[in-house]
């Protein structure tokens, strides 16, 4: 029987977690953690985006910084922002949220977060960290992958993993975080040659590819866990659907355990987020860091 890796499920906890752990740093230590997200401009999706997070942040108890600044705010204001909340002692965690609109150089303003409150895990500094397997803040996305597959599986040491995608926000730091837990590691990507017979070898397949539907059953060695980060929308019978980089009915036939789109991958990132943010404070204020939720 093929286990569907319910992420809804497995995101409630993290969050009841993440919450149980803010009440006890109010309670003991007087501290909240605070989260500030900056969204530059009106791109629809982003505006949800920035939305749920700042839902979930005030759910779990933490302070919620909103800076929603006009499309054509200049480079010098945003790193002005930045700088101040990065001097900010009730801020812990600072998202951009991107895509930023085209004449702000996104790697410059990423890169001038303080890597200790950069959430996203995507300063230069923390790919670094992640890189050569220090402590650092990891990219939201992989690590709740890294959850799901640590939940189901305990150890990962020794297993095959096969990364479809090699994007510095998913492929690149889930093939680090699988390395770090000592799974043997192949990136495939764009040019990978015979891309079937390379997922066919893997336990454990992650696609993030942002392809809809592309990797099929035949990809997939049986029993093989299969994680699919994809998000697609694609127009079926007149209606747009969301659908994953996995062809989820041919590949949950052949898999021992796979997570579905919607809800699988998706609902994990927010809640890592959280996890994040609270990492970020306990670290900021020298306290023991939340167990099970980290790298
Ligand atoms: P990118 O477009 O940045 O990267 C896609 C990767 O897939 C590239 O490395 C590309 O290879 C590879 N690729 C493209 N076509 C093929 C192919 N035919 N065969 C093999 N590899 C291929 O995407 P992201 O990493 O940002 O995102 C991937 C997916 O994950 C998207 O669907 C996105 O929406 C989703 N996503 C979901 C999140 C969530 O919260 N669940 C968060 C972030 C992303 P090459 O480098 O050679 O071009």
């Amino acid at each position: 029987m093929t286990t569907i890796i319910d992420g809804k499920v497995f995101a409630a906890r993290v969050r009841g977690q993440v919450q149980a752990h803010v009440a006890r740093l109010r309670e003991e230590h007087a501290i909240t953690p605070g989260l500030a997200v900056v969204l530059v401009g009106e791109d629809p999706a982003s505006q949800v985006y920035v939305r749920n997070k700042h839902a979930s942040t005030v759910e779990v108890g933490m302070a919620s910084f909103e800076h929603r600044l006009a499309a054509d705010t200049g480079e010098a204001d945003l790193l002005a922002l930045v700088r101040r909340l990065n001097a900010d002692p009730a801020v812990h965690g600072i998202l951009v949220q991107l895509p930023l609109p085209g004449h702000l150089n996104a790697e410059l303003i990423i890169n001038t977060i303080d890597p200790a409150k950069d959430v996203d895990g995507f300063h230069i500094s923390n790919v670094g960290l992640l890189g050569t397997g220090q402590k650092s803040m990891v990219p939201c996305t992989p690590l709740g992958c890294l959850m799901m597959l640590r939940d189901h599986h305990g150890s990962l040491s020794g297993m095959n993993a096969v990364v479809v995608g090699r994007s510095n926000i998913v492929g690149k730091p889930m093939a680090q975080l699988l390395l770090g837990d000592s799974c043997t590691v192949t990136i495939a990507h764009s040019r990978t040659k015979d891309l079937a017979a390379v997922c066919r070898a893997a336990d454990i397949l992650v696609a993030a590819v942002g392809r809809a539907e592309m990797i099929t059953g035949d990809f997939v060695k049986p029993g093989a866990t299969v994680i699919d980060v994809g998000i697609n929308r694609v127009e079926r019978d007149g209606k747009t659907r969301l659908v994953g980089d996995v062809e989820f009915a041919s590949a949950a036939a052949v898999a021992g355990a796979i997570t579905p789109v919607p809800g699988g991958v998706g609902p994990m990132t927010i809640a890592c987020l959280l996890a994040n943010t609270l990492t970020a404070c306990c670290r900021a204020n020298g306290l023991a860091e939340p167990e099970g939720l980290t790298a």
